[in-house]
């Protein structure tokens, strides 16, 4: 399979708005494919002008679409679910050809799993809860409206592109909200062809839009807009601070979802085999560029050594190349400055104690590629250990008992995710409550599923994707309380005058 260029054709465009490809005027982007360099396509990036006509386009829609019922919305993300069944291969070649990812990750991840969050909110939307309609004053009877809470804008980021557009835009678009999306710059396709066939779907146009650029443009441009009701983010903590400056500026809600270090841990009674395993998958999955990829193993004593040589020998082979060859593990990082930047971090890990036990190499290959790289003996204060790395790197330090091991897993400001490893039912609940994270693995690292959420505290930001609860960012809640006395002078009244 391979990606065929193209030049900002007239069905894909540089932006998508009002259910069409909209000609922009922005900075021409090449899509590069970073396992060769080879240009994937070449698009027109939006300019903040365009920013305003896709957000004034959904503000327009918005009282159509909201006003529509739970069925009827649920009926076109059915639709849209069946279509990217049937394009599956497209948004495979696209996603593979622009990120660089394994096909089997595209294959068996980020396509099936964005059809299953698109089914799923498509059910979703139907049974959306709230208090229960009663006479809580005698004089009263209240009851709760969950209500769409308007134009949301939304801005991904480049390693997932498209499954980061679907866990943002779905539920919005389930709850009835209207949406603008802006891609990371270098990798819109499968965004651009969402959109598309959302239209095909019969998403009414206008209800979903596409503006790529870059961030500091277009995406300080769609943050920042007075005309949005939310802003909803994934990305690095420092850009979603930002983003959070921008809306804040108009009062605007956010939902961010950051960066991540997650602590994987390793107590003495866990099942070692297991634990090699996991913390190989953990680490490499998209070639480390996961928000809660295992980056900091923290292993009991008695293991440590059995653990490193165990997750050098599995590192060791795993098969590095062309994505395009299913037998391939891990593709390149997404560029040359990227791929760089880790190589950097891992070149400085030495000169504050780590021991680099295997990788840290760039292989003799075209594109932006890594070696599977395991750091030994860091030190807590080291960088390698504190920073996020976003690259195949795993680091790893022992432990003395648990309460030592509950400590360093929380010795970060992020809380994404995390992982404990143990046979013991008592510890596996202590370490499952104790550790500060959006989400706590048990003998296991990464899977998701559609109805159980995602997010993070602290400096991993805060709010969900997926799930039911992921509504709560795209809902407002209004009490409607009725008189059912007929009285035109109520009992209250007198509290505030008496009749004369
Ligand atoms: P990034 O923060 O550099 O960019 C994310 C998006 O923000 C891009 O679309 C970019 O163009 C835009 N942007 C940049 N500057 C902006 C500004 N000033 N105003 C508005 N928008 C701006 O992140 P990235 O490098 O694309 O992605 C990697 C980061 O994303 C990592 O930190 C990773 O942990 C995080 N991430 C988090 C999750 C999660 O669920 N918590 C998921 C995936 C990725």
């Amino acid at each position: 399979m391979t990606a065929t260029p193209r030049k900002n054709s007239a069905n894909l465009g540089g932006s998508w708005i009002d259910g069409a490809a909209a000609v922009t005027s922005g900075a021409q982007q090449r899509i590069v494919n970073p396992a060769d360099g080879t240009t994937v396509a070449e698009i027109a990036l939006a300019t903040p002008a365009d920013v305003d006509v896709a957000v004034t386009s959904a503000r327009t829609t918005l009282c159509t679409w909201a006003g529509a019922t739970p069925a009827d919305r649920s009926v076109v993300l059915n639709n849209l679910a069946e279509l990217m069944s049937a394009n599956a291969e497209l948004f495979i070649t696209e996603e593979v050809a622009q990120c660089g990812k394994p096909i089997r990750l595209a294959t068996e991840f980020d396509v099936p799993g964005s059809i299953d969050n698109i089914m799923f909110f498509a059910g979703a939307a139907r049974h959306l809860e709230g208090k229960a309609t009663a006479e809580y004053s005698s004089d009263h009877t209240s009851s709760i409206r969950r209500e769409a809470v308007g134009v949301v804008a939304t801005i991904t980021p480049w390693n997932y592109p498209l499954q980061m557009a679907v866990w943002k835009a779905i539920p919005a678009l389930a709850a009835g909200c209207t949406v603008v999306i802006k891609p990371a710059e270098i990798t819109p396709l499968t965004t651009l062809t969402l959109a598309r066939i959302a239209k095909e779907a019969g998403v009414p146009d206008g209800v979903l839009n596409v503006v790529t650029g870059s961030g500091t443009d277009v995406g300080t441009a769609l943050a920042g807009h007075p005309d949005v009701d939310v802003v909803t983010f994934t990305g690095s903590t420092v850009v979603g601070r930002k983003v959070m400056a921008a809306a804040a500026a108009h009062g605007h809600r956010t939902q961010l979802e950051l960066g991540g270090k997650a602590p994987f841990v390793v107590f003495d009674d866990a099942d070692l085999d297991a634990a090699i395993q996991g913390a190989v998958a953990g680490a490499l999955i998209n070639s480390g560029q996961d928000c809660t990829a295992a980056t900091r193993a923290i292993v009991a004593r008695d293991l440590y050594n059995d653990f490193v040589a165990g997750v050098a020998e599995v590192m060791g082979k795993v098969v590095v190349g062309d994505p395009l060859d299913p037998d391939t593990d891990l593709g390149p990082l997404i560029s040359f400055a990227h791929r760089n930047r880790v190589a950097d971090m891992v070149r400085r890990a030495p000169n504050e104690g780590g021991r680099v036990v295997t990788g840290g190499v760039i292989p003799d290959l075209p594109g932006s590629y890594y070696r599977p790289t395991l750091i030994a003996d860091v030190a807590e204060s080291s960088e390698i250990y504190r920073d996020e790395i976003f690259g195949p790197v795993l680091t790893v330090r022992p432990f003395t008992d648990d309460d030592d091991a509950l400590r360093q897993a929380n010795d970060t400001g992020y809380g994404l995710a995390a992982s404990a490893w143990t046979r013991n039912v008592y510890r596996a609940q202590r370490a499952s409550r104790a550790i500060n994270a959006g989400c706590v693995w048990i003998n296991d690292h990464i899977p998701i599923v559609s109805e159980m959420p995602h997010g993070g505290v602290g400096a991993s930001g805060f709010g969900k994707d997926m799930s039911d609860y992921s509504f709560e960012e795209y809902l407002t809640i209004k009490h409607v309380m009725s008189d059912i006395t007929a009285a035109a002078e109520k009992d209250w009244h007198r509290t505030v005058f008496r009749k004369r």
